[in-house]
């Protein structure tokens, strides 16, 4: 080494660790810090060695010491935290679809650190089956003779066609083979169910002739899929459920229809339509009908599956069902969110996602504006107007339906629009935002009430964070952080 070689700038890291800050924390987490102090100064070598600049201060033991307790609190932390969500997408997959209400999250935690009366029937004192804690509700809420819950949506529609077609044909419209984000496409699901696909008329054309020509001996079922995420528009046809339902009669076949976001409560006088009611496939005859339950539906992740008895029955003897079948915090959530639903008006409020679907236009502007006033008032650093946009409801439904709603468009003074959305994102809590043509904006539907004040808060942390960086490290210095923010 010569005198001039930049690696003799890096402190030791018996030095860092000497750092005063560092000493409490070195009693009950020493290697996991000598750790992190050696990948610090790991980094900060091969930048040296490549040239790239690196500030003073990076060098300095203090800041050193600094990093690597963040770096050491940041692994404490639980793997899945809660994020806030400012994009506006009330279903957004990312995120986790649906967050529930208070008394599901309560009844779900509960079952969680407790034992539950899971599979024993406590009046009786005998074995139970899990499902009776639901089912009923089920029942009511749909109108459907019965049903059952398994793991997600897509496990329903396996099950389904497993038990109802396992080597035999399902026929279904050219126009309905959808694909939903994460692999879920129509043909292979059909596939990994056992079942062959009988596919029918054209992309934007299938009429009830088309089933009708396909059906034969080797014939098991007639499937609608609902086109979740898209629509086919112009010169279109579609057969509808209730002709599906007379052909299925004529010819002695079941009818299934999967419609995906599990939309038990009519949102039409919000202009929210489009999606197919739950209760309105039973009614028009489907014998069996699948759902997400972290849709629309508003409750955990789970698949929902309603009909007759003689079919749900038959899917529950089926050994792919015991593999598929929901935890005991899962119903406990579900049995919750279905509560909220033996009164529409209550649905609507109680269960979170309708309740953002819902919210009131004005007093979203209102929120927005309240907050951006307090924005101010830090003074943020940042160009802040309140603007009315769009947002959608995301999680494979309503694709045509373009919320009204309003924005906090944020545009920094400080600091680049990615290095606020990178330092949102990796904070306490993390906050995820939308960027945008002109700035970053804040949809506050999505930001649950009780996380307003900690979206402020943040906003001023990162403010600051920036300021401090800005002022303290030479123009030219990138921050140390190693990952690399995406969007
Ligand atoms: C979302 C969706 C599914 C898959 O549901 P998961 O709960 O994500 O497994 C299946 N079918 C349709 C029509 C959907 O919209």
């Amino acid at each position: 080494m010569t005198a001039s070689n930049p690696l003799r700038r890096l402190p030791a890291v018996a030095r860092v660790l000497e750092e005063p800050l560092l000493q409490d924390v070195r009693q009950q987490q020493g290697p996991r810090l000598t750790d992190a102090v050696r990948q610090l100064l790991a980094g900060l070598r091969r930048r040296l060695q490549s040239g790239e600049p690196v500030s003073a201060e990076m060098l300095e033991p203090a800041w050193l010491a600094q990093q690597a307790l963040l770096a050491v609190q940041r692994a404490q932390e639980p793997a899945v935290r809660p994020v806030i969500n400012a994009t506006g997408i009330v279903l957004h997959t990312n995120l986790g679809r649906a967050p529930l209400s208070e008394s599901a999250a309560r009844a779900a935690y509960e079952a969680a650190r407790h034992y539950v009366n899971l599979e024993i029937d406590l009046e009786q004192g005998v074995r139970s089956h899990r499902q009776e804690l639901v089912r009923p509700l089920l029942c009511r809420l749909s109108g459907a003779e019965a049903a059952t819950v398994v793991n997600n949506c897509a496990a329903a529609t396996i099950l389904v066609l497993r038990t109802v077609a396992s080597g035999r044909e399902v026929v279904v419209s050219r126009g309905q083979l959808i694909e939903i984000g994460g692999s879920f496409r129509i043909p292979e699901i059909l596939a990994v169910s056992g079942a062959v696909l009988r596919e029918v008329g054209t992309t934007n054309i299938t009429r009830l002739s088309d089933y009708e020509r396909a059906i034969g001996p080797h014939t098991a079922a007639l499937m609608r899929i609902h086109t979740s995420n898209y629509r086919i528009r112009g010169f279109t046809r579609a057969v509808t459920l209730e002709e599906l339902v007379s052909l299925g009669r004529r010819y002695k076949l079941p009818v299934i229809d999967d419609i995906g976001s599990g939309l038990a409560v009519d949102l039409s006088a919000w202009g929210l339509a489009g999606e197919p009611l739950l209760a309105a496939s039973l009614r028009a005859g489907a014998d069996l009908v699948v759902c997400s339950g972290d849709k629309l539906f508003g409750g955990p992740q789970a698949g929902l599956i309603f009909g007759k008895k003689e079919w749900i029955q038959r899917l529950e003897r089926d050994p792919f069902f015991r593999a598929v079948r929901p935890d005991k915090m899962t119903l406990a959530a579900l049995a919750a969110t279905l509560h909220h639903y033996q009164h529409p008006d209550q649905a609507i409020t109680e269960v979170p996602v309708l309740r953002l679907l819902t919210w009131p236009l004005e007093q979203l502007q209102q929120r927005c504006q309240k907050v951006a006033e307090r924005l101010r008032q830090q003074a943020l650093p940042a160009h802040i107007a309140v603007q009315a946009q769009t947002a959608y409801a995301g999680g494979g439904s309503l694709p045509e339906v373009a919320l009204p709603t309003f924005v906090i468009c944020l545009r920094p003074h400080l600091g680049t629009e990615e290095q606020w959305a990178h330092r949102l994102r990796t904070g306490h809590p993390p906050v995820v935002v939308r960027r945008a043509q002109g700035g970053l904006w804040l949809d506050l539907r999505t930001v649950l009430p009780h996380q307003e004040e900690a979206l402020i808060q943040r906003l001023g942390e990162v403010a600051a964070e920036l300021a401090a960086s800005v002022a303290s490290a030479s123009p030219q210095s990138p921050e140390l952080s190693s990952d690399q923010p995406s969007s």
